[in-house]
């Protein structure tokens, strides 16, 4: 069913004991709109908890600090920035069937919620929860301003990705106004490295090949080297990032060995390539620039997997 975000308020309006699922290996944007939403519907008198299928990094923490702790049975279950089922993760995978509604704002988006609003111009799905708590009438403090400002800077890379818009920054700079700590933000999502990041950054370089005539840049990390790293789920924000700052480079990708034969893929791309129709024909999806899926078999297979879709892609776009 489609929705506009007047019904979304009704529908909020009209019930209770929410549960907000977020996608696995938590962002910014999943964790900052639950948070936001989680806040709004206690300060209408709602209960609302926010569940998350993998532990929360420590630097998303504060996110939660003015939610507060209830224990309920749930009636609602809505999903935010979800893009497809399965991303709910194993601890959650059991609402996989009884999702209510569904917020997000990925290109491909494969429905499995009975509502759904997704809409792929917005730049985060927390520009989306602001526009449901302005339409509920619930004045922002800096709790909730926190969390959007945190959801739009995280999935715009601090207003740097092409998918920021003036209304990224419009909202944001209402945030600002309501109380959010934008520099504080800023520095802890941006600014901040951790000592197992650092080291996973260089191995992942170490491991830097080029493909396509240098369009194509390639950097991996095997589980024994993340397992031998004492990294943490956070500790890999931005990595896949790297390949595709290099000069001249259009497509790049970080392949992640989740579990011995397991591989996590993050593609990001030029304006010019569609990283979402090239990963869809590997089972994945996402946007335009960010996307990313699964691929199980051995390192190499998984490579030459993607470098010939990749080839394929070009080949048939004639970029
Ligand atoms: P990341 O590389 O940061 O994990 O993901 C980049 C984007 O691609 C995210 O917006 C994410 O939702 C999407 N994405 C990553 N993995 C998958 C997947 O397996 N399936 C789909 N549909 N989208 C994915
Ligand atoms: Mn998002």
């Amino acid at each position: 069913m489609k929705v506009e975000i007047n019904d979304i308020a009704k529908i909020l309006r009209n019930n209770n004991n929410f549960y907000i699922l977020t996608h696995k290996s938590p962002d910014g944007d999943t964790l900052g709109s639950a948070g936001a939403l989680c806040l709004a519907l206690q300060r209408m008198g709602k209960n609302a908890r926010v569940l998350c299928s993998d532990e929360i990094p420590e630097k998303y923490e504060f996110l939660f600090d003015g939610v507060k702790n209830q224990n309920f049975d749930p009636s609602y279950v809505i999903s935010v920035d979800v893009a497809d089922v399965q991303l709910l993760g194993e601890n959650l995978f059991c609402f996989a069937d009884r999702v209510d509604l569904c917020i997000d704002h990925h290109l491909l988006h494969r429905q499995f919620a009975k509502v759904s609003y997704v809409e792929s111009h917005f730049a985060a799905t927390a520009e989306i929860i602001h526009e449901i708590i302005k339409a509920l009438s619930v004045t922002v403090d800096a709790d909730i301003a926190n969390c959007i400002y945190t959801g739009i800077s995280t999935d715009t890379g601090c207003f740097r990705h092409s998918n920021t818009t003036s209304f990224s920054y419009r909202v944001a700079a209402n945030m600002i106004d309501c109380g959010a700590n934008a520099f504080e933000i800023n520095k802890i999502m941006f600014d901040t490295k951790s000592h197992a990041k650092l080291s996973l950054e260089k191995i992942a370089l170490e491991s830097l090949e080029f493909f396509c005539k240098d369009k194509c840049a390639m950097i991996s990390l095997t589980n024994e080297e993340i397992v031998n790293s004492g990294a943490c789920e956070s500790d890999f924000d931005g990595i896949a990032a790297i390949p595709r700052q290099i000069e001249g480079v259009l497509i790049g990708i970080f392949i992640k060995e989740e579990k011995k034969g397991i591989f996590k893929v993050s593609m990001r791309t030029d304006a010019i390539i569609d990283a979402s129709k090239i990963c869809a024909n590997f089972n994945g999806g996402g946007h335009r620039c960010a996307a990313g899926g699964t691929i199980f078999g051995s390192l190499i297979d998984v490579k030459n997997k993607i470098i010939s879709e990749i080839e394929l892609y070009l080949h048939n776009t004639e970029v």
